[in-house]
């Protein structure tokens, strides 16, 4: 018979799984009942949804059988079944296994770790076996075939005879090698404990056959062999479950078999609530960042049951776009079966049940920052950046929710901070909620913007993150302070003699800021003398609404509209090169210029601001060492 070879990917991946560590390869026996349970979900809707099908509860089912003589396991379905076309793109190609969210190059290489938390679906059988043979009938046919490969070299595919409709999967289980043994996967005990374990919620009932011994009757020392069949699992999903019944390693096995992250989830949310609206729903909040999160292709959702069956596996409306990051599932016995996805959109009972689990998570994301910070910075870590997204986009509209799920670097605590700790700490004559904009922290450290603040001793939050300034643009006071940037004209802190002195310099000095203006010719607003600076000759700082951080990032964006700050050279009057700048203008214009750009120039350096041109900037550094 001919022999069809596997799709390129799906060799690699055949390759990692024969190949993988030992203590991963139980899950074999999760994946393949987790298939089994999807088949018969899928024949079980039909028939809810098709009169001309009738749906017998005893009748379907998930068997799994070992032969330990023959070293055969076998795990038999009653579910929907797979005609030969899909036979061969399901099994054959590793690209249509909805497994392989994960078949990015580099997640690929530590393959193995992926193996441990999720088994990579069909193919994990040939971690534990030699040959793999699947028999199946699909529905509504009445041929079957028989789809039979040892892995590396292909599949053969043929037409058998089969009595029902459903899949029986036989495994050929591996000798013991010197170091690994394969026996226990024939062992009844040990295949239990390893059903019990993982797939204890699916639905069907899952069963093997047991033999056990008792006394006979009459008789204290003869005993006879009971053969029975035998449901292994508990069939109550775990959301149907009680609470305290569960452990989190219940939990964390359900994010596993669901796939719904590589990580352990931060936090589980489990809600059953029987108010207006009756569902049960367990979320999860991931610890990592799914390689694809900030990207275009991420996709947000939650799956969603009607009365335990599947109808949905990512709908998005559960989930608003700033908690894309929540994993996890909804079951609600109040939404029809036969729902449609436009529908479903405008349902009032999804809207409320969107409602309630957006409140839910905001608090229990409220209760894990009071209670386990080190917890909650590791997940603010990964999605805090999502938040403050959140706080931006509808012109502000959830700013409210979201305001104090954030933290910033503070100055002064060297750590992340909530708004509420700034401003339950700030001094009383402090105004303003103040904020240093960077690229790192280093940075923003070394900014003489943040000289005369820093020596007021007030805090300074510290923005790393480019829509940090947006987002508190859209937040605009919190518990009635505004924000103001370090960098503003008007830092709001007065009655200083800084102050009378700086207006004082102002005046002492027009001509000189004004000649420097004007050389200077359309590329800042004003010259002035400084109010900020203390040990640093010059800096940077801006008029109105749009900061330089905001200048760098509207314009790296696809289509800027060439955006500029209003930006003011300030000098610090105190400094020698002030001095210096003022012999300059009474004595030499030729030097004056010089000294004007060089200083200009710097201000852009100590901004990270491109300085127009670097090889008149270098020659000007020339001409004043020489
Ligand atoms: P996934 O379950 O994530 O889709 P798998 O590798 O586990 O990936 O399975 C691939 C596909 O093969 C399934 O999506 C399903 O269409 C089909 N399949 C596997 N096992 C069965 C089964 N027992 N009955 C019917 N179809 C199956
Ligand atoms: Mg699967």
């Amino acid at each position: 018979m001919e022999k069809k070879q596997f799709q390129a990917e799906s060799k690699r991946l055949l390759d990692m799984m024969i190949n993988s560590i030992y203590s991963h390869r139980e899950i074999f026996l999760r994946e393949l009942i987790s298939n089994a349970s999807d088949a018969i979900d899928k024949i079980y809707y039909k028939a809810l949804t098709d009169d001309a099908l009738r749906f017998d509860q005893d009748s379907y089912y998930i068997k799994v059988a070992a032969d330990k003589e023959n070293r055969i396991l076998t795990i038999t379905d009653t579910g929907i079944g797979m005609t030969k076309e899909e036979l061969e793109s399901n099994l054959g190609t590793i690209a249509k296994s909805g497994s392989l969210a994960f078949k990015k190059e580099n997640e690929l290489k530590d393959g193995h770790d992926i193996i441990g938390q999720f088994g990579v679906g069909f193919y994990s059988a040939f971690m534990v076996a030699d040959v793999v043979t699947v028999t199946s009938r699909a529905l509504g046919s009445d041929v079957a075939y028989k789809w039979e490969s040892t892995g590396a070299d292909g599949y053969t595919i043929e037409p058998v005879e089969k009595d029902s409709v459903g899949t029986e999967i036989i495994l050929k289980i591996k000798e013991n090698t010197e170091d690994e043994n394969y026996d226990e996967f024939l062992e009844d005990y040990r295949l239990r404990s390893i059903i019990k374990k993982y797939s204890d919620f699916i639905r069907y009932p899952i069963k093997m056959d047991t033999t056990r011994r008792r006394p006979k009757e009459d008789s204290e020392n003869e005993y006879e062999e009971i053969h029975e069949e035998q449901t292994i699992n508990s069939m109550v999903p775990i959301w149907r479950k009680n609470k305290n019944e569960l452990t989190a390693e219940d939990y964390e096995n359900f994010y596993n078999e669901k796939r719904y992250g590589f990580d352990k989830p931060i936090k589980h949310i489990h809600i059953s609530a029987d108010g207006a609206v009756r569902y049960n729903a367990i979320l999860f909040i991931p610890e990592k960042i799914p390689f694809d999160y900030y990207t275009k292709e991420y996709e947000k959702g939650l799956e969603l049951y009607s009365n335990g069956v599947l109808i949905m596996s990512k709908c998005a409306d559960l989930l608003p776009d700033y908690y894309s990051f929540v994993k996890g599932m909804v079951d609600s016995e109040d939404l029809s079966l036969n729902i449609s996805r436009e529908i479903l959109q405008h349902d009032r009972q999804l809207k409320l049940i969107a409602k309630n689990i957006k409140s839910k998570i905001t608090s229990q994301l409220q209760s894990l920052l009071k209670d386990d910070r080190e917890k909650y910075e590791e997940f603010y870590e990964s999605f805090g950046r999502q938040l403050k997204y959140g706080v931006y986009s509808d012109f502000g509209a959830n700013k409210d929710t979201l305001q104090d799920l954030l933290m910033f670097y503070s100055s002064k605590e060297k750590k992340l901070v909530t708004l509420d700790e700034y401003v339950s700490r700030m001094p009383e004559d402090q105004k303003y909620i103040y904020y240093a904009s960077g690229e790192t922290i280093e940075r923003i450290d070394k900014m003489p913007q943040t000289e005369l603040v820093a020596e007021k001793g007030y805090e300074i939050l510290y923005f790393t993150d480019e829509i940090d300034e947006f987002a508190i643009k859209m937040i605009m006071s919190y518990k009635e302070k505004e924000f103001k940037s370090v960098s503003s004209g008007d830092l709001g802190i007065e009655a200083e003699e800084n102050q009378e002195n700086a207006n004082s310099d102002e005046n002492e000095n027009k001509d000189l800021f004004a000649y420097m203006k004007e050389t200077l010719s359309g590329k800042v607003k004003d010259v002035r003398a400084s109010k900020r600076l203390r040990s640093h000759p010059v800096c940077l700082s801006t008029d109105g609404e749009v900061t330089i951080e905001m200048e760098k990032i509207l314009n790296a964006m696809p289509n800027s509209q060439g955006v500029r700050a209003e930006k003011v050279l300030e000098l610090n009057t105190n400094h020698e090169v002030f001095q210096a700048l003022k012999d300059a203008f009474e004595k030499d214009k030729e030097k004056l210029n010089l000294y004007t750009n060089l200083l200009y120039h710097q201000a852009l350096l100590i901004e990270g601001l491109p300085i127009g041109d670097p090889v008149e900037f270098t020659n000007d550094i020339c001409k004043i060492m020489v």
